[in-house]
């Protein structure tokens, strides 16, 4: 076995990591952590350190770790055939069942669904259906995608362009003349002191129609939204804001795609955020947890009056000009059986509703009444603790003084439990495995108030 200091020499020598400060971690400024083992919401290192990860990976581990139903279905599979791809009407017992499994669970009026790899290229399928959609109707010019201020959709050229925020942007020569933002649904930052909730989603819809008008809604195809704010800081939205944006895109004949990479099987407490708010998708991405990450897989659940253009498509213009090696890859497709009958038998859903509700209330009761913390928000098992430096005057801290990073780092530290710094803004951000128990919530929340006070008190 190859020694610590060997290891994190190569480390910091060799590997590009992604989302990091690259310089300081070569010079041995960040740390490097290398993870052996996990189990339930736990991970171990080889240090010897065990730790409970509230963020279940990067909200995707939603099954918990080290579950012998995901691995022996994996690596059956792997035995059975460990590849084949998916062209010209190839599959696999494992890819065809999970098709039926999804669409079982999806909300009504969907009819296919699409195995890629991860969120980004699912997203980047969904745009590339859209502009398909839009050409074999006669419509050239519909093809600009809305998106919103602070949403994620990935990483790639397009999909960093839908995303909003601008560490994702800068210096990428992003995003792409293609993409516009509109606001986003963040009442606690972006409405006025005096403000309703009821008053800002009529600011939120009257920003999009104005955006709409301004570019013509013969050159917009599609809105793309996640049904909860994730990487923009954890934000559910306020009442009544999906049904009024619904409303404006059914106007305009504009497509919705909701992205539920992190929503979709479970994460709200409901099985797909598009049914929790009433949102009617057209196209909806589903990654993260369809596989709980066991295997990288990803997919397009594409709706029926979508799918009726796509085939008259083909009809005019021979196969769909669109697909990857490793679309419907039997052994994530193998993961993804496994991990959504484990999710029914196990009844990992109410769990994530129950004791996420436990989790966002006990944090409330903990932390909504420091000086600093400005809001504790979430949804099933999502919770964020947003922290202020005024909270009279919702003033906020300087990002210099990274505060938000620095009650992450005291988290772990002091407790060895992991959240995450949301990017842009003093934002701390829960999202654990669906089988977290009250035990481990009080943990959890015990243990953010201590970093809460011993950075800012
Ligand atoms: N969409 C959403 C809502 C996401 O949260 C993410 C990843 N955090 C993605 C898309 C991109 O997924 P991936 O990192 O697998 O490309």
């Amino acid at each position: 076995m190859l020694r610590n200091d060997q290891l994190e020499k190569w480390d910091r020598e060799n590997f590009f990591h992604p989302s990091t400060h690259l310089a300081e971690f070569a010079r041995g400024n960040l740390p490097h952590r290398v993870v052996t083992g996990g189990s339930g919401c736990h991970i171990e290192d080889r240090d010897g350190n065990r730790l409970l990860d509230a963020f279940a990976g990067l909200y995707c581990v939603n099954v918990g770790y080290g579950r012998p139903e995901i691995a022996e279905a994996i690596a059956e599979q792997a035995k059975e055939l460990a590849y084949y791809h998916a062209y010209v009407g190839h599959g696999t017992e494992a890819s065809i069942t999970l098709a039926q499994m999804v669409l079982d669970r999806a909300p009504d009026n969907m009819s296919k669904v699409y195995f890629g790899l991860s969120g980004s290229d699912a997203n980047e399928t969904n745009v590339k259906l859209i502009w398909y959609y839009n050409n074999i109707l006669g419509r050239p010019e519909k093809k600009k995608i809305i998106s919103r201020w602070r949403g994620y959709h990935g990483s790639g050229l397009m999909t960093g362009s839908l995303t909003g925020l601008d560490l994702f942007h800068k210096k990428f020569d992003l995003p792409l003349a293609q993409v516009i933002h509109t606001e986003a649904p963040y009442y606690f930052r972006r409405a006025d002191q005096t403000q309703s909730e009821a008053q800002f989603v009529a600011h939120c819809v009257a920003e999009l129609e104005a955006l709409i008008e301004r570019e013509g809604a013969d050159t917009i195809a599609a809105f793309i939204g996640e049904p909860v704010l994730g990487t923009g800081g954890i934000v559910p939205p306020p009442a009544g804001y999906w049904p009024a944006i619904q409303d404006v895109l059914d106007k305009h004949d504009i497509l919705l795609v909701a992205d539920e990479v992190v929503t979709g099987f479970g994460r709200l407490g409901s099985m797909f955020g598009s049914d929790h708010y009433g949102m009617k998708p057209d196209l909806i991405t589903i990654a993260k947890g369809l596989t709980s990450a066991y295997a990288p897989l990803s997919g397009s659940i594409v709706s029926d009056k979508m799918w009726k253009v796509l085939e008259q498509g083909t009809d005019e213009n021979g196969p769909i000009g669109h697909g990857w090696t490793y679309s419907a890859h039997p052994i994530g497709a193998a993961a993804g059986v496994a991990n959504l009958r484990l999710i029914d038998e196990l009844n990992l859903v109410q769990n994530a509703s129950e004791v996420g509700t436990y989790l966002n209330d006990t944090m409330q009761a903990a932390l909504g009444d420091h000086p600093n913390v400005g809001e504790v928000r979430g949804e099933g098992m999502l919770c964020a603790v947003e922290f202020v430096a005024d909270k009279g005057s919702r003033t906020f801290f300087d990002a210099s003084q990274t505060i938000g990073a620095q009650i992450a780092g005291k988290l772990l530290e002091q407790d060895s439990v992991i959240a995450r710094a949301m990017p842009q803004g003093d934002i701390l951000g829960f999202a654990p495995p669906f089988c977290l128990t009250r035990d481990e919530a009080d943990q959890v929340v015990g243990a953010t108030l201590r970093a809460v006070t011993a950075v800012l008190d």
